[in-house]
């Protein structure tokens, strides 16, 4: 990568990732202007907004426009030195074969162990460590989730002061469990996903369902085998609104009892299960905020942690560079099996990838879905990726894990929760309000303007 600056007070400044890249990046806050000499030589003959692509050679029609080294799409017409490499000069490239990507041919060689992290966690009893100590209440139903809202403010206000060991509480709602095909083949991503989240480490093992009772959707289906501690509001005991809230406070007072005695402890940070994710991306989550992720998560890897990346959507179009990386060929081909999936549920939907990048990402710098995926990818820094998880499967093995999940923010930061994330770090290039209530989410933005902000 080489970072020029020209000298002086208005000196243009851009970076350019790879050696044989003909674009370069616009670092200036209030863009490149037609004009300016660019360290190499390049005179620059547009305007270029901060964060867009400048041309640092002629790009004839047709041409292949390169970035990270790979090419991001080719010139819709002559492209000149200077000039703005603007989105719609710019024709997107077919995807990656997935029937001749190479599999597990480059396995990059583990990296030498970091000994003596620690962080101060909660043990569960099914072995997994919690970041928070917190009460989840799920729902099997829809109809359900007002009431529960209702609860959960007097367990708030009236029960949780007595518990200060508890971090807080939480309902894990949803649109899902009524009428439903329950039989249906895909229902298993939303019923794994609800069963997986009720037994998050962060939540202590002390799972508690609010049912309605008539639903497809089960709620013994939710429960750990052997576990009690479902109230059913269809239940006849229930005389009245008071009888169903004060059936809820009190199993959720008996749990938070329970919660209430543990209490943190050191743990290796091996124990640790970090999720990575962007949102609200510009063209510089690709240089800063993705490539300091990615080296930050091959350190966790080297002591020991699990460290998912996920967001298909964005991984899609830069699978021939992680397949190589997979660990093994069993597990090039889950990658596969999971980038098949979505090229289906595109051709299913009549619908192509040009649906991603959004508005604002266009408006960052980010010409196509190309361009965001390699900025994407460089989260996952340079390990083998020891695994594959379909959505909301829970998470076994230590390492680099792909968890498949679509890029959007909170269905990503949800399906990776049931996965087991306790950790997530989250980069972002426009901004954006994202968190979530079950796991600490760590904010890294691309530019110091917006960290200020
Ligand atoms: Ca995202």
């Amino acid at each position: 990568m080489t970072y020029q600056a020209a000298g002086g007070v208005e000196a243009p400044r851009t970076i350019k990732v790879h050696e044989t890249d003909n674009v370069a990046i616009a670092v200036n806050t209030f863009g490149l202007k037609a004009g300016m000499t660019l360290a190499d030589g390049t005179i620059v003959i547009d305007f270029v907004p901060q964060g867009h692509k400048v041309a640092l050679a002629d790009i004839p029609d047709g041409a292949p426009i390169l970035r990270y080294g790979e090419v991001i799409g080719r010139a819709i017409g002559d492209i000149k030195r200077g000039a703005w490499v603007e989105e719609s000069r710019v024709a997107m490239p077919v995807p990656p074969d997935l029937a001749s990507v190479e599999r597990s041919t480059r396995v990059p060689a583990p990296l030498p162990p970091l000994e003596g992290y620690t962080f101060e966690g909660f043990r569960n009893p099914d072995g997994s460590v919690g970041t928070k100590n917190i009460l989840a209440i799920s729902t099997s139903v829809q109809c359900v989730a007002g009431t529960l809202d209702f609860a959960i403010k007097r367990i708030k206000d009236e029960l949780l002061p007595r518990y200060p060991n508890v971090d807080d509480v939480v309902a894990v709602t949803h649109a899902y469990g009524c009428g439903v095909a329950i039989g249906a083949p895909q229902a298993v991503v939303p019923i794994r996903t609800l069963q997986s989240l009720a037994r998050h480490p962060n939540f202590g093992g002390e799972v508690m369902i609010v049912s309605l009772g008539c639903e497809k959707l089960q709620p013994e289906r939710l429960l750990p085998e052997g576990k009690e501690g479902i109230v059913r509001l269809q239940d006849e005991a229930f005389h009245g609104f008071e009888a169903m809230i004060g059936a809820i406070l009190e199993m959720a007072d008996a749990r938070l009892k329970v919660l209430n005695a543990r209490t943190r402890e050191s743990v290796p940070a091996s124990e640790l299960v970090v999720g990575l994710q962007c949102g609200g991306s510009d063209a510089f989550s690709g240089v800063t905020a993705n490539p300091a992720l990615g080296f930050a998560a091959d350190l966790l890897v080297r002591a020991g942690a699990t460290v998912m990346f996920s967001e298909v959507t964005e991984v899609r179009d830069a699978i021939h560079l992680l397949t190589p990386r997979a660990a093994t060929p069993e597990v090039a081909d889950a990658l596969i099996r999971e980038m098949a999936w979505y090229d289906d549920y595109l051709a299913q939907g009549g619908a192509d990838r040009s649906a991603n990048p959004s508005p604002g990402n266009k408006k960052g710098g980010l010409a196509n879905v190309v361009e965001k995926a390699l900025g994407s990818v460089a989260k996952s820094g340079t390990s083998a990726i020891a695994g594959v998880l379909a959505p909301g499967e829970r998470v076994k093995e230590k390492g680099l894990i792909f968890a498949a999940t679509p890029a959007s923010d909170f269905v990503c930061g949800t399906l990776q929760l049931a996965s087991g994330m306790t950790l997530q770090v989250f980069t972002t290039g426009r901004g954006t309000p994202y968190g979530l209530a079950a796991a600490p989410v760590i904010k890294v933005s691309t530019r110091t303007d917006l960290a200020q902000r």
